[in-house]
């Protein structure tokens, strides 16, 4: 599966080093939601010679590429997750942290919406929405 990623980055010119291939691969390890600071710890299991800021930037370059999406979860870092992850919503409720899932259809007319009046192509396929969840929105 990673074979593929690094293929599709070698077509596109970039330079495979060893470190961009264990960074890949711990990425790809658990195949949901990993935060940098995760894959810096796998990584480390293998090399001490690489640090975070190398982990950003490759994880920004797997985003730019649309190889993977970055999306806040709250809590404080970001989550990654390679695209096949597949499209989805995260409801997240900023009081108890819970987070619901919820169908990327909800937000597909948004995005031809902001196309339309922005001429952004918005990339809505793994965003996180923060409000309040049932248990926390308070009762009347
Ligand atoms: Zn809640
Ligand atoms: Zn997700």
């Amino acid at each position: 599966m990673n074979t593929i990623l690094l293929n599709i980055l070698r077509q596109r010119g970039y330079r495979i080093t060893p470190q961009r291939e264990l960074i890949l691969n711990a990425a790809m390890q658990s195949q949901a939601h990993v935060t940098a600071e995760t894959i810096f710890e796998r990584v480390q299991q293998h090399t001490q010679a690489l640090n975070i800021a190398t982990v950003y930037r490759t994880l920004d370059l797997l985003v730019t590429e649309g190889l993977f999406r970055r999306t806040d979860l709250g809590g404080g870092s970001m989550v990654y997750a390679p695209t096949e992850h597949g499209p989805h919503i995260h409801l997240v409720c900023y009081k108890c942290q819970q987070t619901l899932e919820a169908e990327y259809q909800l937000v597909a007319n948004l995005t031809s919406e902001i196309q339309q009046r922005h001429h952004f192509s918005a990339d809505l396929h793994h965003v996180s929405i923060f409000g309040l969840c049932a248990n926390c929105q308070p009762s009347n």
